[in-house]
């Protein structure tokens, strides 16, 4: 029998990784079932153990459940920790390891791919939830000059960059002091706000003709800040698709102890997308 898998959050019909994860598993030979499992806060410790129960494996978790999967693992790997959240679920010894893959995910795509050096570059980082935090460690691990932080909840925004301490330069950065500043080498919008259709008020100052635009989601709540973007100047912008298809690989490489090609997978997605 195939080995179990699944990705749980609400909402999740609209998952790629079911997807993502047959075309690795296929590419490589690793038979497997990946499910999609639409949860809510109040159900999903039900039904990860009704998961586990069925043969369950691993899991990744998504929005909303990110941190209340962090907090039911009896063991978290030290970046899990440090973004407070998980998106990979590893079964041992009765119970969950939890891990989280979105750092890396997005710095292989953001180097890999877009062929952006971190190094000694100045960064700015719009939001401080989850994937936010995942991103402030990464781009601090690949030595940004700079990570300046700005959120609608200023106080989320100080706990991050308190957090990444001295790693490199994390600065808080009030929305209302954003057209003070100098353009960015790389402005990340690790925001949800785009699910809900709305534009971030930026100011355009921040983008220079070379700066990268980095979009965490993709489809189309990555298009308002995807089109500010580009009406700001900026020639290289980029949603959250690559970052998507990196995050599994990494996921799937934890579970399964290979790491998939992520090149065709990627293709096969961005054909299915305008952008
Ligand atoms: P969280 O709910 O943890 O954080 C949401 C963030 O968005 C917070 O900073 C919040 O600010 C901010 N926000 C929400 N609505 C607005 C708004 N209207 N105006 C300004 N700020 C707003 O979500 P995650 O961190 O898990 O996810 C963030 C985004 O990243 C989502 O779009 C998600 O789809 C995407 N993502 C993509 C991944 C990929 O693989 N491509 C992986 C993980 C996430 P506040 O603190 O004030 O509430």
């Amino acid at each position: 029998m195939a080995a179990l898998y699944a990705v749980f959050g609400q909402p999740i019909s609209h998952s790629l990784s079911p997807r993502i994860h047959a075309m690795f598993g296929e590419a490589l030979g690793i038979a497997l079932e990946y499910r999609a499992i639409e949860t809510g806060r109040s159900d999903f410790r039900a039904a990860l153990d009704a998961f586990a129960k069925a043969g369950g494996r691993g899991a990744n978790v998504t929005l909303p459940l990110k941190e209340d999967a962090f907090a039911l693992c009896e063991e978290t790997s030290a970046r899990a920790r440090r973004s407070g959240s998980v998106n990979t679920l590893i079964r041992q010894d009765g119970g969950w390891r939890g891990d989280s893959t979105d750092g890396a995910g997005f710095l292989r795509d953001l180097v890999l791919r877009h062929r952006f050096d971190v190094a000694g570059r100045r960064c700015l980082l719009v939001g401080a939830g989850g994937a936010a935090r995942a991103v402030a460690f990464a781009l601090a691990d690949a030595h940004a000059a700079e990570v300046a932080i700005v959120n609608r909840t200023a106080e989320r925004a100080r706990a991050l960059a308190s957090a990444i301490g001295e790693s490199c330069r994390a600065a808080v950065v009030e929305w209302s002091a954003l057209a003070s500043e100098n353009a960015f080498d790389l402005v990340v919008n690790a925001t949800s706000a785009g699910h809900g259709g709305g534009a971030l008020a930026l100011p355009r100052v921040l983008v220079a003709s070379d700066t990268v635009c980095y979009d965490l989601s993709y489809g189309s709540a990555a298009a308002p800040f995807l089109a500010w973007a580009e009406a700001a100047g900026a020639m290289r912008t980029s949603d959250g698709l690559g970052m998507l298809v990196e995050q599994a690989a990494e996921s799937f490489a934890i579970w399964h102890g290979q790491a998939p090609d992520t090149a065709p997978v990627y293709a096969a997605l961005r054909a299915g997308f305008v952008r």
